[in-house]
């Protein structure tokens, strides 16, 4: 293939084989597993608990026999030696810049970044921009949170890039469209559940935000929704805009992996972050393109090395080429949380696998909601959803219709409730769309 510079950040190592990809992040998981194992008194104690030391590796394999790490021990370890922990590997001094953590879920964890790993983030977010067809000309509106929040900075990829960059945060939404429509911003960040939200905002004020706006691209990320190609779908019509899906995690990056403008799948930052898929049980790899549980390693983050870490996240992958010329590993989609994961009459379903269904069907709003109970000990599915706002079909062909392909879909079989446009809560940032009332009525 022809490989055309522009189209690319760092076209050689964008477009290396697969074997140089291997071969580079061998060099760097030697090194960084050293690293490792000499500055942070975490990884020296736990590599020699488990009997591995940086030189068990001498293939990428190898790394299945090292420890894995999860959140709560990353939180044990910051409290049993504060501020950061110790995981981290280099001294205080050098390191120049914290995010932490929402803390939803208890202490907030900081997670610390040298000079040299914050130089490191920034040039492969743009990268990622680049990737997603963000150009020096684009004005981009950063709307995510900048209050320790490790999305904030990557809004200095876009700068980096050359964009004009508008740190925009989370401004309340009839700001956020003045803004927007002030500077005529060409790109935005937010959430899918959010992007959505603002969509509608904007319709409701008179503003259709294709015609009225200049947004031509969206990036999206903390929600599987950006993903599921109806769901984005859905949001580009509203919007008159291309959709880009981002992955992120606060402990590691503000983005891990983004989608190029091919929009088929989220290619990994793979000098970066080794990328692993586990069944959940076993603990072993999956094939390609099987659901698992995704651990990340970092390669070359100095002050804090994070070595197989669970990200509880539930996804597929695959190597097979894009369209894009780019040969990195590619997130085909993020199914769920290990957490969200339902069990519904033994069948493993995912929020994500519903939402689907509901957003290609035009007669609905895309709103949606799961509840759960049991009848005579069995579990009952209510996928409630509401019709759109100019419907006059038959409401029973309608509820048949979804039954059926919520049953396809799932596998489970599905009552279906129908609610008038707007009864559901509208989620404004991370949706909540599971009422699980199964476990009351055990007790
Ligand atoms: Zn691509």
């Amino acid at each position: 293939m022809a490989v055309d510079d522009d189209a690319y950040w760092h076209p050689g190592l964008e477009t290396q084989s697969r074997a140089d990809w291997r071969q580079l992040q061998l060099d760097l998981l030697k090194d960084h597993l050293r690293h490792a194992y000499d500055g942070s008194p975490y990884y020296r104690a736990a590599f020699d608990a488990h009997g591995v030391s940086p030189e068990s590796l001498r293939g990428l394999d190898d790394l299945r026999r090292f420890p894995f790490l999860d959140k709560a021990t990353i939180r044990d370890r910051q409290v049993a030696a504060p501020p950061f922990g110790d995981l981290v590997a280099v001294p205080e001094r050098e390191i120049v810049y914290i995010s932490a953590s929402s803390g939803s879920t208890g202490v907030p964890t900081a997670s610390p970044f040298t000079a040299k790993d914050f130089e490191d983030w920034i040039d492969y977010e743009a990268r990622q921009f680049w990737s997603s067809g963000l150009r020096p000309s684009d004005r981009y509106a950063h709307a995510l949170n900048f209050s320790l929040f490790v999305g904030g900075p990557c809004v200095l990829g876009a700068q980096k890039l050359g964009a004009l960059s508008i740190h925009a945060g989370t401004l309340p939404s009839e700001r956020l469209l003045a803004v927007l429509d002030q500077f005529r911003a060409t790109a935005l960040w937010t959430t899918p559940s959010y992007a959505w939200h603002l969509g509608e905002t904007a319709q409701r004020e008179g503003i259709d935000p294709g015609r009225d706006l200049a947004v031509r691209r969206l990036f999206v990320a903390g929600e599987p929704g950006g993903s599921i190609p109806e769901t984005r779908e859905r949001i580009e019509a509203l919007w008159g805009a291309e959709v880009y899906d981002y992955y992120g995690l606060s402990d590691i990056f503000g983005s891990c992996a983004g989608m190029c403008v091919e929009k088929d799948g989220l290619h990994w930052a793979e000098d970066h972050i080794l990328v692993e898929v586990l069944d959940p049980e076993t603990r072993e790899p999956v094939a390609e393109g099987e659901r698992g549980e995704l651990v990340l390693t970092t390669l070359r983050k100095r002050a804090r090395p994070i070595i197989r870490f669970r990200t509880g996240d539930v996804v597929s992958v695959t190597t097979e080429p894009c369209r894009c010329g780019r040969t990195s590993l590619r997130l085909k989609g993020v199914h769920g949380r290990l957490d969200d994961m339902l069990i519904v009459k033994g069948v493993n379903l995912f929020p994500g696998d519903v939402e689907a269904v509901v957003r290609q069907d035009p007669a609905l709003t895309g709103e949606y909601r799961l509840v759960l109970d049991r009848v005579e000990r069995l579990d009952r599915l209510t996928v409630e959803v509401e019709h759109s706002q100019g419907f006059n079909g038959d409401p029973e062909d309608l509820r048949g219709r979804l039954r059926r392909h919520l049953k396809a879909a799932t596998g489970v079989g599905a009552e279906v409730a129908l609610l008038a446009p707007g009864t559901l809560p509208r989620a404004v940032h991370k949706a909540k769309r599971i009422d699980d009332r199964r476990a009351h009525l055990w007790s």
